[in-house]
């Protein structure tokens, strides 16, 4: 292809989440400007296999999954999703404390004042419940009930109620396939065992076709590595380069293990804190998936599974499965014909369900720069600004939850109480120390109701709040903390169960 030539020929190397995804999302809006001719194709190795966890989700998926044209209800029956509404923490701040982190607001904002200021005040005078009881994504989720929001009806509390999905990832990446397939994705079984790249003219370095073990060659005009954590074009072909984050967050190993389920069905996601990292625990239809994450360290692997194995809620179904990790980020997303999505382009660990998130934006972004002839440095140089921001903010926020505790009890927590954190996240902490101030930078994914439950949860306390809270009188402040607090809690008394909820609406067939 010369490089002014249109993208005719798409190849996406990978077959778990980020290439499925990538594949379906290309199918519904790309195929019709590659023109007659025009292919996308995916490569993947069912030997390899793909790494099949990734099953808690961020409510930016239903973007996704609408953008795409997946109707909510079969997505959820293919793939015996639940829903959820947040992050339950266990242990984090100190042994014995939890809090849930809850997608959707948290009180009422009055005129220019958010709501968590009048709750600072009456909180420092006694007078104020935990910050949750003013959230109804967090009082359903602790009440295991569920509906979906309604954006229609402005001023109730249904109206900010947001949800996202637990799922099992492999019968996704299935559901996708089989999605894109229809709109006439082309899959190739095959193990990649060599990338050609140009040697010289315009396109030197250039990634210009795969080749299979069985010698099939697939060539290309634009490349998306979806390979995982191997990096097969991004960082093996094209030595992208990899940032290290592992002096922030810690964790580098893996543990998974499903188990039976048990009721009640929770709208959440639970993550307990252990001795050297935490516990996920994620409900789905048929089974629970649990997993430690933990630093190797501070522990080692029997340890961690012999924790894993004695916090399980219901009878354990499979072998447990090691994983390995680093946490960070490729140096650079985009390199000439090929971009990096999914793993193949970095990973900040399990924590906040960001992952799939990341996917997700990486699409929308190779669609927004999509080249229209060749490849050009500015919009290359745009899109990997773009994403190295985006990691760094989930970075910080994720790094928020290891620096906040008063642990003491294992050499991991006092490593994390003691380090050094980012200076943009130092900030962050220190203007809410100050005044309870908390804002949203940018564009960035966690909204200020994120960093406010994280940091309120895991016990970081402000010396004041802002000064227009005392404008009102306090018995008033008062009414107005009650009044928020008895609509959301009559309101998530009127919401039907989680498990009759699903039952009712996406039930997958048993078997
Ligand atoms: C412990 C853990 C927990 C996680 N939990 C969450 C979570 O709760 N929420 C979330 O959003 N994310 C989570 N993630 C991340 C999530 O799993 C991934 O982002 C997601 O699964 C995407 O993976 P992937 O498609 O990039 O890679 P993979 O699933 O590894 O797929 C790689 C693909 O490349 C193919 N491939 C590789 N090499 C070759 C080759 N030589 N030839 C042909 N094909 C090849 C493989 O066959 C496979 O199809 C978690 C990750 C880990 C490690």
């Amino acid at each position: 292809m010369s490089l002014s030539a249109p993208i005719r020929d798409i190849v996406i190397v990978g077959g778990g989440t980020a290439g499925w995804m990538t594949a379906a999302a290309f199918a519904q809006t790309l195929a019709r400007s590659l023109g007659a001719g025009g292919s996308i194709r995916l490569v993947e190795s069912d030997e390899i296999g793909i790494i099949g966890v990734g099953e808690a989700t961020i409510p930016n998926i239903i973007e996704f999954n609408r953008a795409v044209g997946i109707p909510e209800d079969e997505f959820m029956r293919a793939t015996r999703a639940t829903f959820k509404l947040g992050i339950e923490f266990v242990n984090w701040g100190a042994v014995g404390d939890r809090y849930i982190h809850g997608f959707g607001t948290t009180g009422q904002r009055t005129g220019a004042l958010p709501f968590h200021h009048f709750w600072l005040r009456q909180r420092k005078a006694g007078h104020a419940a935990p910050l949750g009881a003013y959230s109804l994504n967090v009082v359903a989720a602790e009440q295991a009930r569920f509906a979906h929001g309604r954006p229609d009806m402005p001023g109730s509390p249904l109206a900010d109620l947001a949800h996202a999905y637990h799922f099992d990832a492999g019968l996704y990446a299935r559901y996708l396939r089989s999605f894109s397939e229809q709109r006439g994705v082309q899959r190739i079984e095959g193990r990649i065992a060599q990338v050609e790249q140009t040697a010289d003219g315009d396109r030197a370095g250039h990634i210009a076709a795969v080749v299979l073990e069985d010698g099939t060659r697939i060539a290309g005009d634009f490349f998306i590595d979806c390979s995982g954590m191997r990096g097969l074009l991004l960082q093996q072909a094209l030595e992208a380069g990899y940032e290290d984050w592992s002096h922030w967050l810690p964790c580098d190993r893996a543990i998974a293990v499903p188990c039976a389920s048990v009721q009640p069905l929770t709208p959440y996601t639970r993550s307990t804190a252990h001795a050297a990292g935490w516990q996920w625990r994620i409900p789905l239809q048929h089974r629970i998936g649990n997993g430690h994450v933990y630093s190797s360290r501070f522990m080692d692997k029997e340890e961690a599974e012999r924790i894993l194995l004695g916090n399980l809620d219901g009878a354990q179904l499979a072998e447990p499965r090691h994983l390995s990790f680093r946490t960070g980020r490729a140096k650079r997303f985009w390199i000439k014909n090929c971009v990096g999505v999914g793993l193949s382009s970095g990973f900040l660990e399990p924590l906040e369900s960001t992952s799939i998130h990341l996917i997700h934006m990486a699409i929308a972004r190779i669609l927004d720069f999509f080249p229209r002839a060749g490849f050009d440095d500015s919009d290359i140089d745009s899109y990997n600004e773009l994403t190295a921001l985006e990691f760094e903010k989930i970075r910080d926020f994720l790094i928020l939850h290891y620096k906040l505790t008063t642990r003491d009890d294992s050499a991991f927590w006092s490593h994390c109480r003691e380090m050094q954190v980012p200076a943009s996240l130092q900030r962050r902490m220190a203007l809410f120390q100050s005044n309870g101030r908390v804002f949203r930078d940018g564009a960035e994914l966690f909204v200020e109701n994120s960093w406010l439950q994280v940091m309120v949860g895991q016990g970081l306390e402000p010396r004041a709040y802002h000064p227009f809270a005392d404008l009102l009188p306090e018995d008033e402040v008062q009414a107005f903390l009650d009044n928020v607090k008895d609509v959301v809690s009559r309101c998530a008394a009127a919401l039907p169960g989680h498990a009759d909820f699903i039952e009712r609406y996406c039930a997958a067939k048993s078997g």
